[in-house]
């Protein structure tokens, strides 16, 4: 008897865990509302001139994004005029745990549950409530070499983003904030790991083109510029930067 009770326990949370995944997902890819990312600026080393930075941030630092998704959906015909909104949340002061160097599939479970945990706890209230909610982790703008990867969870909404304290990087900035909150809508990445290199033909803004390089362009997921077989550049600006039609079916903007 006892043991039965234990069984349906256990099949009531499984029952529970998978409907809020799936629940979540569909909250992400129906688009039937306006999605809020809001974004929480994180001092990650400490030092005052990216607090002063983080104390200067305005919606100006952001402005690029909400557009962006605009126009990109409106020429995939979605009927939702405005697919997301970018809010400001509060800056915090609780650095997240740190992401596993080593890539084992147990190491990456725990820690999206840790990342998770420590969401729920530290996250400090904003309105509307996020649907979305990424924490950008700023690095001192004269910083040398490259930034730490981010990470978008789509489990769970929500990421990681590794930013410069700087005006002049606002616009990469925002590439890497619009990459970030893709993953949260089911967007896969659309480059080699190994290299970096955009992969042909979903990670190029136009696949089509001839000559294939070099593109103007890149695609979001991708994330760069490919101009030669073996070299691709960071975009300037979201201006430099397209949804490319693989993605778009991703995050459920087209129909596959
Ligand atoms: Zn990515």
């Amino acid at each position: 008897m006892f043991k039965v009770f234990r069984i349906f326990v256990l099949l009531v949370i499984l029952a529970v865990v998978a409907s809020t995944a799936l629940m979540q997902r569909w909250q992400a890819q129906s688009w039937r509302r306006t999605q809020v990312i809001t974004v929480y600026p994180i001092n990650l080393q400490g030092d005052a001139a990216t607090q002063a930075y983080i104390d200067q941030l305005g919606d100006q630092a952001f402005a690029d994004i909400a557009p962006f998704f605009q126009a990109q959906a409106r020429a995939f015909g979605l009927p939702l005029s405005t697919p997301v909104q970018v809010v400001l949340g509060r800056s915090m002061r609780d650095l997240p745990p740190p992401v596993p160097t080593q890539a084992s599939v147990l190491s990456a479970m725990s820690w999206s549950l840790k990342m998770r945990w420590w969401a729920w706890r530290k996250t400090p209230p904003s309105s509307p409530v996020p649907d979305v909610r990424l924490y950008l982790l700023y690095h001192p703008g004269d910083f040398n070499g490259p930034l730490p990867h981010s990470t978008g969870l789509e489990k769970g909404r929500m990421g990681l983003v590794h930013l410069f304290a700087s005006r002049a990087q606002e616009g990469p900035n925002q590439v890497v904030i619009a990459h970030e909150a893709l993953h949260t809508f089911g967007a896969t990445d659309k480059y080699d790991p190994s290299t970096l290199m955009p992969s042909f033909p979903d990670g190029y803004a136009a696949p089509d083109q001839q000559p294939t390089l070099p593109q103007d362009q890149a695609e979001l997921m991708a994330g760069r510029i490919p101009v030669r077989p073996n070299e691709a550049r960071m975009p300037a600006s979201l201006a430099q930067t397209v949804v490319g039609r693989r993605t778009a079916e991703e995050i459920n903007w087209l129909r596959r």
